[in-house]
C-alpha cells in the first residue's frame, strides 16, 4: 500500500492503493452481470449489525463506550436527487487505521476464497459472487463512488474514506461533529436507480435482513423514519413464526455461507439450564473445513447479546461444520474468556447439542439414504474424527458412519454390512488406501470378489486413526484385507476350481516358495502361497502383528516412522507364470541359480509396484528385467 500526504497537516488526505487482490476483486465486481445485485444492501446492513454487536459487547466492560447515543440501530436514507443511498449505524465505528486495514485489504475469509477461486472459474465470476459474497466491496456493483465516514466508540476523531473503486482510496480526517459509528454513502449508478426507491429497499430488507435483531429504519428526506424489519432475534421467535426463507437468510448471515442449509435445528431447552439453539448443517463444504485450526463456527449469545464467536468449548472439532447461534439464559453477561473455559454451563450445553445433533442425524440417516449420502460425502470424514477423539460418542457415531464397498454402488452402514455378510464370515473386512482407484484395483481383493465377500473401502486419511482404536462393531472384528494370513476357504461361494495341481506340481511349488524365501530372506518376512489372489501373480501383505501397509506408508511420508517393516510376499499358486517357474525349477540344470535369483527379485519388485511403491533399486530392477527378456528372446 503506498501513501502520499498532501500539504495541509490538519486536514491531510492520504491516498492509498488497494491491496492487489482487492483491485482485482473490484474490477470483477464493477464488470459483473451478477443478477442479484441487491445483495449489496444485505452485506452493508450485515456489517452495520456486526458493528452494533461489537459495541454492545465491548460496552459490557467499558460502559462509557456506548454513552451519548440512543438505542443501537441502523438507518437507511435514500435521496433520489443526489442519487445517494446512505446506510448508517451507531455501532463500534472504525479508526483511521481500521478504515485502511478493513476497507483496503481483504478482511473476510469468504472474500479471500472468492478471489482464490476466480482463476479457476474463468467466465463464471458472476456465480462466484453469489457463492462467496464479496462483503463491503459489493457496494461497487451499484455505485460509482462510495464514502465511508466513521468515528470509533471512545474516540472523538472522525475519518472519511472515499473511493471510486478503481485502484485507490483516500482517507481524510474530518473536523465535523460525527455521531459514533459508521455512515456509508453510495453514489448510485444511473442504471441502478431502482435501489433508491423506498419500496424496493423495504423489499430487499424484508427478504435478506428481517432477522437482524436491531431496528432497521428507513428515513425519507424530511427525516421521518419507519422501521422496516421485525427486529427480534430470530432464534427467540417461535418456530411457527419463522419461514424457511428467513431461516435460510439467517444461516447465510450467521454462517457466512451461500448455499441452503441441509439441516436446520431450532429449539429451546428448558430445565436446569436454559438455552436456545438455532444451528445449521450446510449442504456444501465450507472452504475452511480442513484448516488445521479445526475451529467451530458457533456464535455465543447471552440473553440476546452477542458474546463471542470464538468459544472452543461449545462444540467438538468433529462437529465444526455446524453453523449457528447458541443463546444462554444462565451465563452472566460479563462472562470473560477465562470464565468460558471449562465452564459447567457450557459443558452441559455442549453435551445437549452433541446429543441433539447425533439424534437428528440418526433420524435422517434412517429416513432417506440419498440426502444422507449428500451429508456424508461432505462431512463424513470430519465426523469420523469423533470416533477416536470422543469415546463417549463412539457407539453413536458407528451407527452414523457410511462406507463405499466393493459389492455395492451406494454407501452402506456397518449394520448393512453385517446383515449381508457371506456365509461363514465372522469379520468385517476392509481395505485402506490413498484413493478409490488404488484400492479397488488391489490384487489382495481378488479372492474376496470371487467368493462374493464384501470389503469396505477406506480412503479418508482419518480412517487410519480410528480403525486401530475401534477394533470391533457388534462383536465383529475389523480386519484389513491386506494383513495377516487370510483364509477365505470357508467363507462365501466356492469358486470353480481349475484342475487340481498334481502332487508333482505341488511339490515344485513348495520348492519354489522355499527358494524364494531363501533368496529374499533379507527383504521379506516370509514367502507363502496365497489364498487371496486369483488373477495376479504376486502381492505383498503385512503380518498379522504388523501395522497395516497403508498406515505405515502414511506414517513414513509424515516421517513418523523411518523404516518399513518387512512384508510377506504371497505368490499365486494358480498363476501360469508361477506354475511354469516352479516346473522349470524342478528340472535339473546347473546354470540356473542366477536366473532364479533375478526372478525372485523381479517378483518382489512387481509386488511393490502393484502397491504403488517404487523398487528401491530401479536400475537393478531394469537390468534384471532386460536380462530376463533377452533370455526369453534368445531361447
Ligand atoms: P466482513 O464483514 O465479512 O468481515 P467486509 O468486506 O464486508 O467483510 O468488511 C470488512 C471489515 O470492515 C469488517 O470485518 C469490519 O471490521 C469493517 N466494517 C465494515 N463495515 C463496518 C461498519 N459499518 N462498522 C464497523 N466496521 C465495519
Amino acid at each position: 500500500m503506498s501513501t502520499s500526504a498532501n500539504e495541509n497537516p490538519s486536514q491531510s488526505t492520504d491516498t492509498h492503493n488497494f491491496q492487489a487482490e482487492v483491485t482485482r476483486l473490484l474490477d470483477i465486481v464493477a464488470r459483473s452481470l451478477y443478477s442479484d445485485k441487491e445483495i449489496f444492501l444485505r452485506e452493508l446492513v450485515s456489517n452495520a449489525s456486526d458493528a452494533c454487536d461489537k459495541l454492545r459487547y465491548e460496552a459490557l466492560t467499558d460502559p462509557s463506550l456506548s454513552e451519548g447515543e440512543g438505542d443501537l440501530g441502523i438507518t437507511i436514507t435514500s435521496d433520489t436527487k443526489s442519487r445517494t443511498l446512505t446506510i448508517s449505524d451507531n455501532g463500534i465505528g472504525m479508526s483511521d487505521e481500521e478504515l485502511i486495514e478493513n476497507l483496503g485489504t481483504i478482511a473476510r475469509s469468504g472474500t479471500a476464497a472468492f478471489v482464490e477461486n476466480i482463476d479457476k472459474a474463468e467466465g463464471a465470476e458472476n456465480n462466484l459472487i453469489g457463492q462467496f459474497g464479496v462483503g463491503f466491496y459489493s457496494a461497487f456493483m451499484v455505485a460509482d463512488t462510495v464514502t465511508v465516514s466513521s468515528r470509533r466508540a471512545g474516540s472523538n476523531k472522525c475519518n472519511i474514506w472515499k473511493s471510486d473503486g478503481k485502484g485507490s482510496f483516500t482517507v481524510t480526517p474530518s473536523d465535523a461533529d460525527h455521531p459514533r459509528g459508521t455512515k456509508v454513502v453510495l453514489h448510485i449508478l444511473k442504471n441502478e436507480k431502482e435501489f433508491l426507491e423506498p419500496e424496493r429497499i423495504k423489499q430487499i430488507i424484508k427478504t435478506y435482513s428481517d432477522h437482524i435483531a436491531l431496528p432497521i429504519k428507513l428515513a425519507d428526506k424530511d427525516g421521518t423514519t419507519e422501521q422496516i424489519n421485525t427486529a427480534s432475534a430470530l432464534w427467540a421467535r417461535p418456530k411457527s413464526e419463522v419461514s424457511k426463507e428467513q431461516y435460510n437468510e439467517f444461516y447465510r448471515h450467521v454462517g457466512q455461507m451461500f448455499d441452503e442449509p441441509w439441516l436446520t435445528l431450532h429449539n429451546r431447552v428448558e430445565g436446569k439450564i436454559e438455552y436456545s439453539n438455532l444451528i445449521f448443517i450446510p449442504s456444501s463444504q465450507p472452504f475452511d473445513l480442513f484448516q488445521p485450526e479445526r475451529k467451530n463456527n458457533i456464535k455465543l449469545y447471552v440473553r440476546r447479546i452477542f458474546i463471542t464467536d470464538d468459544c472452543e468449548d461449545l462444540l467438538p472439532a468433529w462437529l465444526r461444520f455446524i453453523r449457528g447461534v447458541i443463546d444462554s439464559e444462565d451465563l452472566p453477561l460479563n462472562v470473560s474468556r477465562e470464565m468460558l473455559q471449562n465452564n459447567p454451563v457450557l459443558t452441559r450445553i455442549r453435551t445437549g447439542l452433541i446429543k441433539r445433533v447425533i439424534s437428528e442425524l440418526k433420524k435422517k440417516s434412517k429416513k432417506d439414504a440419498e440426502p444422507y449420502a449428500l451429508f456424508w460425502n461432505n462431512f463424513g470424514a470430519v465426523l469420523k474424527e469423533g470416533l477416536y477423539e470422543s469415546a463417549d460418542y463412539r457407539n453413536d457415531l458407528l451407527e452414523l458412519v457410511r462406507f463405499s464397498s466393493i459389492k455395492q454402488d451406494n454407501l452402506i452402514s456397518l449394520k448393512d454390512y453385517i446383515d449381508n455378510m457371506a456365509a461363514g464370515q465372522e469379520d468385517i473386512f476392509y481395505i485402506s488406501g490413498e484413493s478409490m482407484e488404488s484400492v479397488v484395483s488391489s490384487p489382495q481383493l481378488e479372492a474376496f470378489r470371487e467368493r462374493g465377500i464384501n470389503v469396505l473401502l477406506m480412503i479418508d486419511p482419518v480412517d487410519e486413526f480410528w480403525l486401530p482404536m475401534v477394533s470391533e462393531y457388534q462383536g465383529k472384528k475389523f480386519r484389513s484385507a491386506t494383513r495377516g494370513d487370510i483364509d477365505l476357504e470357508t467363507i462365501g461361494k466356492t469358486p470353480e476350481k481349475n484342475d487340481e495341481p498334481t502332487p508333482a506340481v505341488n511339490n515344485a511349488l513348495s520348492n519354489l516358495t522355499a527358494l524364494l524365501k531363501l533368496t529374499l530372506a533379507e527383504e521379506v518376512k516370509d514367502v507363502r502361497e496365497s489364498k487371496r489372489l486369483t488373477n495376479s501373480a504376486v502381492c505383498l501383505v503385512a503380518a498379522d502383528d504388523d501395522m497395516d501397509m497403508h498406515i505405515e506408508r502414511l506414517l513414513r511420508q509424515h516421517k513418523q516412522v523411518d523404516s518399513a517393516a518387512k512384508r510377506i510376499l504371497e505368490i499365486n499358486p494358480m498363476h501360469p507364470m508361477i506354475i511354469h517357474l516352479a516346473k522349470a525349477l524342478a528340472k535339473e540344470s546347473d546354470n540356473k541359480s542366477q536366473t532364479i535369483d533375478d526372478i525372485a527379485w523381479l517378483l518382489l519388485d512387481q509386488a511393490r509396484i502393484i502397491e504403488g511403491e517404487s523398487p528401491p533399486d530401479p536400475s537393478a530392477f531394469a537390468k534384471r528385467m532386460a536380462d530376463i527378456i533377452t533370455m526369453g528372446l534368445t531361447v
